[in-house]
């Protein structure tokens, strides 16, 4: 293990420029040994009050910067994050327990996420819309205002990453709730604007109860947006509340994502890699590959691999450079778990490894494998978020995509094969907003991400991305009178 030589970061409020504290802490734990490692400040209503006032003011200013200046400022941002990887990623995986390696590559994705932005930022084109002569009819997008995002604690850097990011690109200004488990991550992103020049107001975080600061900023008039990641019953009560007020919401809520393999791929590879990117965050990616659907043929095989690949797996503390799956993000998590595991086993499924929690300090939970489980279990409706597989066999894609859709979600799909039919007939079936052949990422910067049915609904990335940061405005000029 390195020697911890990056101290984890002071947590303050960031509000109109400034680095507060306030009269109320909560801790921040350690997952990987349940220590405390710092302490979160609660936001008073009188902070949060001034976090809107300044964040108006912060919208006036910058979405008058010209896009080029704002693209600059942002990228630079981004330098300075690229030059701090190595201690922001221990930040984040002291608070999160995800492994270091991890870690690292989160906080280059991060910093891809605003250099996406960031050039995007500078092509939100409007159009000219033929007309009769003397009369002129444009059509131009306008950043929408002040957004209040709220980011989880699954991705401590790239998660707020991305909603600063649409948001600073798109000219409006933020008030960011990051999750309270892994405040350090939004830390290290506001020093590097504040370095970058980024004008105060534009950008704002705020920590303490989550119920209690969106109830407060939600009703809000000055806010505009309301953007959200995080769980499918947290994203409907915030629409509920959004909605009394007539204000838009961008909602990237859970997933449950299944995997269709094919008859006609190599079954110990796509065991191998499934394993591998299963257990990847401790399964706490709303995109994590839950629920294989294996062809019959090559389920035996798939499941030795599976499993061998994930008993070799070394679990252990985040900041360990060996450690392969750390511990789940908080203690809640572990009850919600076992649950899940001992109800598949209670009606018939198998456990092939792990079950249960960790003994001795740490949330962790084995990496753990179930097969042959009944649709009735409770784990094949609900996400468990968290190191759990179920891998149960089909005997043709048809049943594999009737399973596949049989959840209320539609976030990230996954499906093997070599075949252009099974190809099309994926596309033309499968009920998600990303559909991944013969590979187990389902986002990256340049294309746009986000769900249907309860995963929710707007889409983050791509040229989509900044979308429901802006207004689309219509002017008619006549140029007669
Ligand atoms: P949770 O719903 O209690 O919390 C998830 C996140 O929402 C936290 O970061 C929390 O700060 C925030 N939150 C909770 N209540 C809020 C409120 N009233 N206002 C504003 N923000 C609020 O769930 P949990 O037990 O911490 O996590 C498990 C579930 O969360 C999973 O089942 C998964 O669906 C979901 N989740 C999804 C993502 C994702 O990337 N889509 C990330 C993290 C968690």
């Amino acid at each position: 293990m390195k020697p911890e030589t990056h101290a984890y970061p002071k947590i303050q409020l960031f509000i109109g420029g400034k680095w507060l504290d306030s009269k109320e802490h909560l801790p921040v734990l350690n997952p990987s040994d349940e220590n405390q490692i710092g302490l979160l400040p609660v936001v008073s209503e009188d902070q949060l009050d001034c976090a809107v006032t300044v964040a108006e003011e912060g919208f006036r200013v910058w979405s008058r910067t010209a896009p080029l200046e704002r693209s600059r400022i942002i990228l630079e941002a981004s330098r300075l994050m690229r030059q701090r990887c190595e201690e922001i990623a221990q930040s984040i995986s002291l608070e999160s327990g995800k492994p270091i390696r991890q870690s690292r590559l989160e906080v280059i994705r991060g910093c891809e996420f605003f250099e996406w932005d960031a050039a995007e930022g500078q092509r939100l084109y409007g159009r000219v819309i033929p007309s009769a002569p003397h009369i002129r009819y444009l059509v131009i997008r306008q950043p929408i205002g002040c957004v209040a995002s709220f980011s989880p604690w699954n991705f401590p850097m790239s998660q707020p990453a991305r909603k600063i990011a649409g948001a600073l690109a798109s000219g409006c200004s933020v008030i960011l709730k990051p999750a309270e488990q892994t405040p350090a991550g939004s830390i290290h992103i506001a020093r590097a604007f504040q370095d970058a020049g980024l004008p105060p107001g534009v950008m704002n975080l705020v920590f303490g109860q989550p119920a209690d600061i969106s109830g407060y900023l939600i009703p809000r008039e000055e806010i505009r947006l309301v953007a959200f990641t995080g769980s499918t019953s947290v994203g409907r009560s915030l629409t509920m509340l959004a909605s009394a007020h007539m204000t838009p919401v961008l909602m990237e809520l859970g997933g449950h994502a299944p995997v269709i393999v094919c008859d006609d791929v190599d079954a110990q590879d796509v065991g191998v890699v499934s394993a591998i990117r299963k257990m990847r965050n401790a399964g706490q990616v709303c995109t994590s590959p839950t629920r294989f659907y294996v062809h019959e043929r090559l389920y035996p095989d798939f499941v030795d691999s599976f499993v061998h690949q994930v008993e070799a797996m070394k679990v252990g503390n985040g900041r360990g450079e060996d450690t392969d799956m750390g511990p789940v993000a908080h203690s809640g998590r572990l009850k919600v778990l076992q649950d899940l595991v001992d109800d598949a086993r209670e009606r018939g499924g198998k456990l092939l490894t792990g079950g249960s929690r960790r003994q001795g300090s740490g949330y962790f939970f084995e990496p753990t494998v179930l097969s042959e489980v009944p649709d009735d279990a409770k784990i094949m409706k609900v996400e468990p978020f968290g190191p759990i597989a179920v891998l149960n066999s089909i005997p043709s894609l048809d049943e594999g995509i009737e399973m596949a859709n049989s959840v209320p979600y539609g976030l990230a799909a996954y499906a093997f094969t070599h075949s252009a039919a099974n190809v099309d007939q994926l596309i033309n079936e499968m009920e998600v907003g990303n559909l991944s052949i013969n590979t187990l990422e389902a986002s990256v910067p340049e294309t746009p991400f986000g769900g249907v049915k309860a995963s929710g609904y707007g889409r983050e990335g791509g040229d989509e991305g900044l979308l429901h940061y802006t207004i689309v405005k219509n002017v008619m000029h006549s140029i007669g009178i």
